[in-house]
């Protein structure tokens, strides 16, 4: 990548892909997006990066979030207690699906980037009460994106909270199962605060940067996730980031990704780059239409693919 001009036209180029897509409303809050909406930036390794679209616009993370919630949870109780509640398979059932939870014996979450596996996961993160859990997960993500304004978008986590039958109903068959403890209410209120963090692409593509460098802080060097850790994200983004759109996506790009059903994708290249994407209209799996469309172009243009 050479300038923002050559990335505005490949932006320009995927846009015309968002009409074939659809705005997620499910979350009704999520529903006043413009499907017409696409930005990008590319943050390098070596603190320079690229932008295009309107790259300024904040967005909520959505399930990108449960890369990051995963990443405190991993650090916080270490791999065999965070493996022993939730699996590494990824399912091919949509992400909110509670069909393999009844069938599977003992009944665990197949992987954390399912919303079953999310919850659990953080139903693990420390701290004496809901305050402080959301304290040590909001200075988290701040300390990735070395921004310290980035909070969660109340009408959106509000929105959610009101309508998120279907996870209830997960944690309420989780908590049966003791794969979870303590009170789903109070579960369900962290997690659609967590799900409800906003940023803007450049944000996004920055905490890339941190995973692309195997857990430094591209400004201080700083140490921010253990090495091991990175890895573990990265390999589930790699197998379950993408919706069961991710064996597709790992052939067409072939980098580490998530996505949110705000239209967020979180896409790291190893050593190269973190990219962030907002582009709301979804494709029927659930995955930023003209999101994939760029990234594909980016990824042949640029050689992406670590495989
Ligand atoms: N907050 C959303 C939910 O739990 C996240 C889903 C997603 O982005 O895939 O339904």
């Amino acid at each position: 990548m050479q300038s923002n001009k050559e990335l505005q036209l490949l932006v320009e180029k995927a846009k015309r892909f968002s009409k074939d897509g659809k705005v997620a409303d499910y979350i009704p809050a999520l529903g006043k997006e413009d499907g017409n909406d696409l930005a990008i930036t590319i943050y390098k390794t070596d603190n320079s990066y690229f932008h295009a679209g309107n790259f300024e616009k904040k967005f909520t993370l959505q399930s990108i979030s449960k890369v990051l919630s995963l990443a405190l949870v991993l650090m916080d109780r270490g791999e065999d207690y965070v493996f022993q509640k939730v699996g590494m398979e990824p399912t091919g059932d949509p992400f909110n699906s509670i069909a393999k939870l009844e069938t599977l014996k003992p009944s665990k979450p197949l992987n954390p980037m399912i919303n079953a596996g999310a919850l659990a996961v953080t139903n693990m993160i420390k701290g004496k009460d809901l305050t402080e859990k959301w304290e040590r997960l909001i200075q988290f993500v701040r300390a990735l994106a070395n921004d310290q304004q980035i909070t969660y978008n109340e009408e959106v986590a509000r929105s959610e909270f009101e309508t998120a039958h279907l996870n209830r109903a997960l944690c309420f068959f989780m908590k049966q199962n003791n794969i979870i403890e303590g009170d789903v209410e109070s579960l369900i209120d962290l997690y659609t605060k967590q799900c409800a963090i906003e940023m803007n692409c450049y944000d996004l593509a920055r905490i890339g940067a941190v995973f692309a460098l195997n857990g430094f802080d591209p400004d201080s060097g700083e140490r921010l996730i253990p090495e091991h850790i990175v890895r573990i994200c990265k390999t589930f983004m790699v197998t379950c980031g993408m919706y069961n759109a991710s064996g597709e996506f790992a052939i067409k790009v072939g980098v580490p990704a998530k996505s949110g059903v705000s239209g967020g994708i979180f896409a790291v290249v190893p050593n190269r780059y973190g990219i962030g994407i907002f582009g709301p209209a979804l494709d029927e799996k659930g995955n930023s239409i003209a999101g994939l469309k760029l990234l594909e172009m980016l990824a042949n243009e640029f050689e992406f693919s670590i495989f």
